[in-house]
């Protein structure tokens, strides 16, 4: 059951930890869990394995096989402002883990993430606090330096929710304010637009 979020930045990538309070064996019942690539891309981790991996007190190891950056998920037990016992969801850049601490991988997941389709017409090669921008598309020679700049920045929505169709990660990516304007789609949300 999710009670309330944050946003902390580890080493330059950007991550989001979940205030989860545990209550019975439900740690989380939605179906993935979504990390935020510096390199543009989304990675869907089956909540499953980041459970499982609670569960046995290790973390799940995610490499990213766009660019090779790779991290750890887990979840420290805390407690709740009513003193209940709760997980805090954390994940940190493998950059600052030993290889000692590899003993506290539960399993390892390589993900080549989903493309985020941008206004260029090519994806996102990057992503932070900014939203998702397109570095690699070049500009086509009838369009202003100003309005390619402004294409660069500006994701696609029809052709990002057409490319990854699924309708389980689209729903829950709708939920961040990861820099989408979901106006006009189906996933729209008082919050989710600009
Ligand atoms: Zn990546």
């Amino acid at each position: 059951m999710e009670i309330g979020r944050s946003d902390i930045t580890i080493t330059g990538l950007r991550l989001d930890s979940r205030l989860l309070k545990l209550r019975g064996e439900c740690i989380n019942m939605k179906k993935y869990d979504i990390r935020f690539c510096s390199c543009g891309r989304v990675h869907f981790i089956d909540q499953e394995k980041i459970n499982s991996a609670i569960e046995n007190e290790k973390e799940v190891l995610v490499v990213c096989n766009n660019c090779g950056s790779s991290y750890v998920v887990g979840a420290s037990k805390e407690c709740d402002e009513d003193g209940e016992e709760c997980y805090m969801m954390y994940s940190q850049s493998m950059q600052d883990t030993e290889v000692n601490d590899m003993i506290r991988i539960n399993s390892i997941v390589f993900t080549t993430g989903e493309q985020i389709r941008m206004m260029t017409g090519g994806e996102a090669t990057d992503h932070g606090g900014y939203g998702f921008i397109d570095w690699e598309t070049e500009k086509s020679k009838n369009i202003s330096s100003e309005e390619w700049e402004k294409m660069r920045k500006t994701v696609n929505v029809e052709h990002t929710i057409n490319w990854i169709r699924d309708e389980n990660k689209l729903k829950q990516m709708s939920h961040y304010l990861c820099g989408i304007d979901w106006k006009g789609t189906k996933y729209e949300k008082s919050y989710n637009t600009k």
